[in-house]
């Protein structure tokens, strides 16, 4: 049985019973009290879905929703999450408070405990941190789903048959748009997420004993998640991106760099060294260079798990990376 009968929330999208949004607008205050946060008040209750209500929703859905949609159906977790955080004083406010313990400690916000306004960034929701075996983990939540040393995805194919242009300076990880990807290990932000190719975007982690150049990444979905300052630092297995889409192709583009050297990575990469063998071919790229084939086969080892929160992220990364995809293509006719 659930508090609610119907949806409470967005009137387009929601019944808005009074009972129901009396209950709602009771359990918000409760929550507000309980966790002393009063954004989560709504006010007097009054049955009646205003600013103040949905704003509360908002601010609730907050806590545990990557992109919160002010909708709370009876069975979803908006109301699961509501009377488990304020259900204890909800009974006190009534009087039903019968038994003589105490209501038990409230949950932390979110999953890793309460951010710190002052470090919180973007749509708040970076902190997400996939669990991890120890060691550096593979970058994205699966195997990919074609082999990484055949192909044109392994390091140092040729991007052409005659093998006269440059040579692939990473790995390919073919997984499906929107993907989640994570940080191999602890790092600090090097570059801003800008611009690769068709509409991805790529951008660089110093790791520590080596760097890693993150290539066709969703802009729009990976730049939302407030990592990209040059400086931030992340933990391993911390949701720094999403695979973007190319005309039909989406896939991790992985480079490793020992980063024995300094300056910018990518050398020319649009310039065409014609050469005559593969083997004289360059890899275009900054000089400190390696394959990540060994790193990458090693972390299979270690793939981070992908939770039911991820997933859903990983369906809105995808639909924003179609329509930068679609944008961008348009563009071009
Ligand atoms: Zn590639």
């Amino acid at each position: 049985m659930s508090l609610i009968q119907l949806s409470v929330g967005k009137p387009t999208k929601c019944s808005n019973i009074e009972s129901d949004v009396y209950m709602v607008q009771r359990l918000l205050r409760g929550a507000a009290s309980r966790l002393s946060d009063k954004d989560y008040d709504p006010g007097e209750p009054d049955g009646v879905v205003g600013s103040k209500t949905l704003g509360a929703i908002r601010e609730f859905q907050d806590r545990f929703m990557n992109w919160p949609d002010v909708v709370i159906s009876p069975n979803g977790r908006t109301i699961r999450e509501l009377s488990e955080f304020s259900v204890w004083a909800l009974l006190r406010q009534m009087n039903l408070f019968p038994f003589g313990h105490d209501e038990p400690a409230p949950a932390a916000r979110g999953t890793l405990g309460p951010p710190d306004p002052e470090t919180r960034k973007g749509s708040g929701k970076a902190n997400e941190i996939a669990r991890t075996n120890p060691g550096g983990c593979f970058p994205i939540p699966q195997m990919p789903t074609r082999d990484i040393t055949t192909g044109a995805r392994y390091f140092g194919a040729p991007r052409t048959k005659d093998g006269r242009y440059r040579k692939h300076a990473g790995v390919d990880l073919i997984c499906k748009v929107g993907t989640p990807v994570f940080a191999v290990a602890d790092g600090v932000v090097k570059t801003p997420i800008r611009h690769f190719y068709r509409s991805t975007g790529e951008f660089a982690i110093d790791h520590g004993d080596f760097w890693v150049r993150y290539c066709e990444i969703a802009i729009k979905a990976s730049k939302a998640l407030g990592l990209d300052e040059p400086g931030t630092e992340v933990k391993k297995g911390q949701l720094i991106g999403f695979i973007g889409i190319m005309k039909s192709s989406s896939m991790l583009h992985f480079e490793m760099y020992s980063g024995e050297e300094s300056g910018t990575l990518a050398l020319h990469a649009h310039r065409k060294p014609y050469t005559k063998k593969l083997k004289d071919a360059s890899f275009m790229r900054r000089r400190d260079l390696i394959n990540p084939t060994d790193c990458l086969k090693q972390w299979m080892g270690n793939i981070p798990e992908l939770t039911p929160e991820l997933a859903a992220m990983a369906k809105d990364a995808a639909s924003s990376a179609k329509k930068a995809r679609d944008a961008y293509f348009a563009k071009k006719k």
